[in-house]
């Protein structure tokens, strides 16, 4: 049990404690979502901009693809990716792809 300096929002009063990713009233019972401790990991491209989901990315560097003779080029376009974690983190379609390898699209 961690002491939490959150205040109920059903009785108002602040002794509460969290239980995993619950905050829970002594008081009342009440039990509510702890907010995500960390931020999601902050993905940047190749030229160190932040990426978003949604943003459109160019491919800085010709990709090799499993299942396919022709990869991806340099130069394609990849709209409204979405971001993962770890060293893949761009989601474009069925790829995932190294972000040092992309660059946002203007
Ligand atoms: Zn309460």
């Amino acid at each position: 049990m961690t002491t939490n300096p959150q205040t109920c929002p059903q009785c108002a009063l602040d002794q509460t404690h969290v239980e995993g990713a619950t905050h829970v009233c002594d008081t009342c019972g009440y039990e509510w979502p702890a907010e995500l401790a960390e931020a999601a990991e902050i993905i940047k491209d190749a030229n160190g901009n932040v990426l978003a989901n949604g943003d459109t990315v160019v491919l800085i560097k010709d990709l090799k693809v499993k299942g396919s003779s022709s990869g991806l080029k340099v130069g394609t376009k990849l709209k409204n990716i979405r971001l993962g974690t770890g060293d893949h983190a761009v989601e474009a379609g069925d790829y995932l792809i190294k972000q040092e390898f992309v660059k946002k699209a203007n």
